[in-house]
């Protein structure tokens, strides 16, 4: 606080972290009771990846008053409908983890009991048959969600892929016209209160100082605050997500416009490849203890469809999260706050989660252990959710080709874990805890798709005339279809909706900084 009683907000670092956070807090803090200052530095620049989001993000889009295709227009942005999974049950194996969920319950039986039911008296497909949002990626088509009572595109739901790069420009562009004023330079020092520990300022090269009295770090990786100054500690998760590796390299689009990313599993790791307007962004995910950088490069290459368009670029993570992510007066966001890996695109979801609780949370004119505390408890509870679910990927493979894939098959998961995996296998029912992210369709999506089927389906199902059941379910699965293939592809979409970025300004490929 300065003498008027004001609030200074430093936030440090302008990757995505750092933008949308304060494009958010410039939004609601623009009583000129509140000064929020962003320093970056160019030299530094950032991760540069990070292009595939999960649906929540439509909310904290509408939250910042954001048009949506004038965002995919300024983002060469695409919608996406879930991720295509490709070799992980079983190589050769390929499923749909949609957004949205499968067919409709019926009397408040849910539609996957029913399914698992009706499958083990006939030949009723793929489970896949039965969701819009697989309907219309299997098409290759899309349209938003209409209400309407007669058809069931309502019942789609999606996120959006966009350029990194072009995401935290528009979001700079917000944000400084709300107010933020961003601060060239590289901090170099932290000074802090000697009494309480809080920090005061952070210093820059040139010996300028930017006081405050909210941090929040959103330096990346190395956690300049939380970590550096602060040495608040990280929790290890390795042992059960041992990726700590990628290579990124964008490549030229070919074909047409998928709406939905694709996750392709390799020996040690998984191929990402994220369709949009100008450019497909690829990248390969390893375990260095099983695979070389070497190797890892010449599957990727093999693996990429279009012609590259730079040299791939490596990447470092420990998967984990620190320990705390508000100590003293400083918020951790995005990197700094930890890493799960990028396999459900969750890390652009987690910054947004926390901004969200952050304002839930807002500080007075100190901090109160207390709330810091609810803001830490929160946190952790979102971050371990989100680590089962990933786990659970890997966990879930029959594969035993490589050292790898042994490895993660035969791996002491969580127990969390351990107890959901077990309830699934004795009748195929999930419970979703607390605000637990991914929800029963996104369970049955990844079970079902690597083959783990259920011991016996919930005895309720049986309740239903099983001939009404399969007549109801024959209905829904022609609707799907039917609908998905009335539907625009997704190019004609984003033109027509007017969010097709300008033929004469394709924006050059945005890699980040070298790493
Ligand atoms: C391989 C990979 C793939 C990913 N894919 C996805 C995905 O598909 N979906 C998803 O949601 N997320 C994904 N992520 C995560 C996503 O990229 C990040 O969560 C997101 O970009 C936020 O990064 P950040 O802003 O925290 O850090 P960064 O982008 O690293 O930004 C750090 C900022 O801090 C600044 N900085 C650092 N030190 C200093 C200093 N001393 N002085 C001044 N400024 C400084 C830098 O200049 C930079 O502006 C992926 C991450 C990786 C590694």
């Amino acid at each position: 606080m300065d003498d008027t009683g004001n609030t200074a907000v430093v936030i440090v670092g302008g990757g995505t972290a750092g933008w949308m956070a304060a494009a958010a807090l410039s939004r609601f803090f623009s009583d000129g009771r509140r000064t929020i200052t962003l320093v970056e530095s160019d030299a530094i620049g950032t991760v540069g990846v990070g292009e595939a989001t999960i649906p929540p993000l439509r909310n904290f889009n509408g939250m910042l008053g954001i048009a949506e295709n004038d965002f995919l227009r300024e983002t060469c942005g695409t919608f996406k409908l879930g991720i295509e999974f490709v070799n992980w049950g079983r190589q050769g194996d390929r499923y749909f983890h949609p957004f949205g969920e499968y067919g409709q319950d019926l009397h408040g039986i849910a539609f996957h009991q029913l399914y698992l039911r009706e499958r083990a008296r006939d030949d009723c497909g793929p489970i896949a048959d039965y969701s819009m949002s697989t309907a219309a990626a299997a098409a290759d088509r899309f349209a938003r969600p209409r209400p309407d009572a007669q058809s069931p595109l309502g019942e789609i739901r999606y996120a959006f892929q966009f350029d990194a790069g072009l995401y935290a420009a528009y979001l700079r562009r917000l944000a400084e016209r709300q107010g933020t004023v961003r601060r060239e330079g590289r901090v170099v020092h932290v000074h802090r209160d000697g009494e309480s520990g809080d920090v005061v300022s952070v210093e820059l090269e040139d010996g300028s100082r930017i006081a405050g009295d909210l941090f929040l770090d959103c330096s990346g990786f190395r956690g300049l605050l939380i970590e550096e100054e602060l040495g608040t500690g990280y929790e290890d998760w390795s042992r059960w997500l041992p990726m700590d590796r990628a290579l990124a390299m964008p490549s030229a689009n070919t074909g047409s416009l998928n709406p939905y990313t694709r996750a392709t599993a390799h020996g040690a790791g998984w191929q990402w490849r994220i369709p949009l307007q100008h450019r497909t962004g690829n990248g390969h995910v390893f375990c260095s203890s099983y695979m070389e950088r070497d190797e890892a490069e010449r599957i990727l290459r093999q693996h990429v469809e279009g012609e590259p368009l730079a040299d791939p670029r490596l990447l470092r993570f420990t998967t984990g999260m620190r320990k705390r992510a508000w100590v003293h007066n400083v918020v951790a966001l995005g990197l700094s706050s930890g890493f799960i890996e990028p396999l459900e695109s969750t890390a652009i979801h987690l910054v947004q989660n926390g901004i969200q609780r952050l304002f839930a949370l807002f500080p007075d004119k100190r901090v109160d252990p207390l709330e810091r505390e609810e803001y830490n408890r929160g946190m952790r509870e979102l971050y371990e959710d989100v680590r089962d679910f990933v786990i659970l990927h890997y966990k879930a493979t029959q594969r035993d080709d490589t050292a790898f894939w042994r490895y993660v098959r035969d791996m002491e998961v969580p127990e969390t874990l351990v107890r959901k995996m077990k309830l699934w296998q004795l009748h195929g029912r999930v419970f979703r805890e607390n605000a637990e992210l991914f929800a029963l369709p996104s369970w049955v999506a990844v079970m079902l798709g690597q083959n783990v089927w259920p011991d016996r389906h919930d005895p309720i199902a049986d309740t239903l005339d099983p001939d009404k059941v399969a007549g109801a379910m024959a209905q829904m699965r022609r609707s799907y279809r039917a609908a998905a293939e009335r539907l625009p592809t997704q190019e004609a979409f984003l033109r027509q909706a007017g969010a097709w970025h300008a033929e004469d300004e394709i924006p050059r490929v945005q890699t980040g900084a070298p790493a």
